[in-house]
């Protein structure tokens, strides 16, 4: 969003982050779409309505409007040429009930566009002084609510979520104040856990209770406190000084991934060969992953029934109406959605995916479930994009049963391609991933080798070897491997069968140096050329570095972003510090600093142990340089 968008025409409907109360707290940019805008419907009951003084805008309190009439108000005045402002108290993604409004907006072709705001959770932390995410206490917020009219599923039940112990911000529940303490304390929390109410936060009427778990509840009902009021917990919401933050303890290593050390000695990882981390994946490497966005569509009118109760338990779902007819319902959610569950025939959907689907890493899953609920089918795109997990979600909301048909499931092995997805693995060939997964199905288990000195977190059935010639996956950042059994002959497909599938962990770092305006095309070219001659695969780039002054080396940027390569930038001081590396004099006078690639990636990598494992070589206008660190990666 560009600073002057909306005077060029209409724009998009703005939902516009009002902030916790303070006049003073809402962005400039909300500012000046109220003070710009033709009509504004602001949710009366919480926002201060000090913001909308002297405004010349049409204005509408919608605490009194259904979501038909708020729409459809602000469809007509958009459809007019109107400037429209939805305000949203505090920050509108957050319990702002913005998505249903914008999915009827969008259903009618209107742009929408959100503007952030001061939620009321950090209006109350500051009200209270504290910081939410103190070290050693807690380095997690979770922002929730207690079940009340709109139900919570059930895993982020409170108690649920007290396990974790992290900083808690609870919105909409101070009405239920004793019910939130009890299950709170159910699920773990200590009774002398601080806690705090703050009523009204930023507004002049604010007032703050102070307690922890074994008192608030009585406090607050004492001071009569019913709405409008964020509960903090946690053990942060009182951190004395006593918990000096070890952010400024000297013996925090502060460094990019310094801290990793203590990660690798306790994954073992050292001159003695491969050591597997705790597995972390699970007995099986499956994944409960649920797609994000889910677009629910239906037909008939059980169906639609049935949409409803997915709608309200599926996280992130949407009914995506058909009356305009089911497949072009379909074609229009296909790119907006991570995952389609339709709930009709299988057929129907069979025929009107037929010529969307493109690539199984980028196709939205798709469930197809009966319009009794009692078998949820996921059809496409089961691993990666999540529908088997989505099906067997489905199946326990309707008691039905998920048909999953991929054969890793079926047979109860390792779904490898989610497994290198988890854990950051990119294959050298992607035509290799499918027979290596049904080569486990058939032989149960399947032997990895590393070149590195860890493994990632192996599932059962991925068994850790120590000779590359056994191994049916082999993870290295080298490129080119022969990779064919020894004496290997045969049909192609038998060397399929045969071959080894080579696995790229993101363990290299590479250091880029470029002269100006050097086009993107010649520092691919260069990058692809070195890594080509050193043996080394590009898959195994995990970040890419530079000297500061290349902040806007369009060339640099552009290969970077293209590639899905992370870049950062390090000053010249810092490069200069980096002992151990040759310096050339010329460089010294154009950047001030000895060399750029070679300390640009060793920086990137950010491990003492790193080493350089490409040195510098150039090519005409770019230099480049790779350095090796192999902690474990994936955490
Ligand atoms: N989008 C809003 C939250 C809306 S839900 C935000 O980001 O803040 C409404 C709930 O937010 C209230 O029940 C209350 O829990 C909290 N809330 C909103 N304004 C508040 C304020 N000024 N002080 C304390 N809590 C507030």
């Amino acid at each position: 969003m560009k600073g002057d968008d909306m005077k060029k025409g209409p724009g998009p409907i703005y939902f516009a982050g009002a902030g916790p109360g303070d006049p003073e707290l809402v962005t400039l940019k909300t500012r000046r779409l109220l003070d710009e805008a033709d009509l504004i419907v602001y949710a009366g009951s919480l926002v201060n309505p000090a913001l909308l003084d002297g405004l010349e805008a049409e204005i509408h309190d919608s605490s009194s409007m259904d979501l038909d009439e708020i729409t459809g108000l602000m469809a007509s005045a958009w459809r007019a040429g109107k400037r429209v402002v939805r305000l949203h108290t505090g920050d509108p993604t957050i319990y702002g009930a913005v998505r249903e409004q914008m999915d009827r907006l969008h259903a009618l072709g209107i742009p929408c566009a959100i503007v952030p705001g001061v939620s009321s959770a950090t209006a109350a932390a500051a009200a209270i002084g504290a910081e939410l995410t103190v070290p050693g206490l807690s380095q997690t917020v979770i922002l929730t609510r207690r079940a009340g009219r709109t139900p919570v599923p059930e895993r982020e039940s409170l108690s649920a979520l007290a396990a974790h112990q992290a900083t808690m911000c609870i919105f909409l529940s101070v009405s239920m104040i004793q019910e939130t303490v009890d299950e709170l304390l159910a699920g773990g929390y200590q009774e002398d856990t601080p806690a705090a109410v703050v009523e009204k936060a930023t507004w002049p009427e604010e007032r703050v209770i102070r307690g922890t778990l074994s008192d608030i509840a009585e406090k607050v009902k004492r001071a009569g406190i019913k709405k409008t009021a964020m509960i903090l917990v946690g053990r942060a919401v009182d951190a004395k000084d006593a918990h000096a933050s070890r952010l400024y303890d000297p013996s925090f290593s502060h460094g990019f991934r310094k801290g990793r050390k203590e990660a690798l000695r306790q994954a073992g990882a050292g001159p003695e060969g491969p050591k597997s981390a705790e597995p972390a994946f699970g007995r099986h490497g499956r994944s409960r992953k649920l797609p994000e966005k889910t677009a629910i569509l239906a037909i008939t009118k059980q169906g639609k029934r049935l949409a409803a109760v997915l709608a309200g338990k599926l996280q992130g779902s949407h009914i995506v109406e058909a009356n305009s007819g089911i497949k072009e319902a379909i074609e229009r959610a296909w790119n907006r959605y991570d995952a389609l569950v339709c709930i009709m025939a299988a057929g129907i959907v069979v025929r009107a995916v037929k010529d969307l689907c493109q690539d199984k890493g980028r196709d939205p899953a798709v469930v197809v479930v009966s319009q009794d609920g009692a078998f949820a089918l996921p059809i496409l795109s089961g691993h990666i994009g999540g529908a088997n997990a989505l099906a067997v979600r489905i199946a326990e909301i309707t008691g039905g049963q998920a048909a999953i048909t991929t054969a890793s499931d079926v047979a109860g092995r390792t779904a490898i391609d989610l497994w290198m997805d988890r854990f950051g693995l990119k294959p050298g060939r992607k035509d290799l991933v499918a027979p290596v997964m049904k080569r486990l199905v058939e032989k149960g288990s399947l032997k990895v080798f590393s070149e590195l000195s860890i493994l990632p977190p192996l599932p059962e059935d991925l068994i850790s070897c120590s000779s590359m010639d056994e191994a049916d996956m082999i993870i290295s950042w080298r490129s080119g491997l022969s990779l064919q059994s020894p004496g290997q002959k045969g049909s192609a497909s038998e060397a399929e069968k045969a071959c080894r599938l080579l696995l790229h962990p993101p363990v290299l770092y590479v250091g880029i140096g470029c002269n100006r305006q050097t086009p993107k095309e010649a520092i691919e070219e260069c990058v692809r050329q070195a890594f080509k001659e050193a043996g080394l695969s590009m898959k195994s780039i995990c970040r890419a570095a530079s000297i500061d002054l290349k902040k806007d080396e369009e060339g640099l940027l552009q290969f970077c972003e293209e590639a899905g390569i992370e870049l950062v930038f390090f000053s010249a001081r810092e490069l200069n510090r980096v002992p151990g590396i040759k310096g050339s004099k010329a460089v010294m006078r154009a950047t001030g600093t000895r060399a750029v690639c070679e300390p640009a990636a060793l920086l990137a990598a950010g491990e003492e142990n790193a080493r350089i494992i490409m040195e510098k070589r150039i090519c005409r206008d770019v230099t480049v340089a790779a350095a090796l660190a192999c902690s474990p990666w994936w955490e």
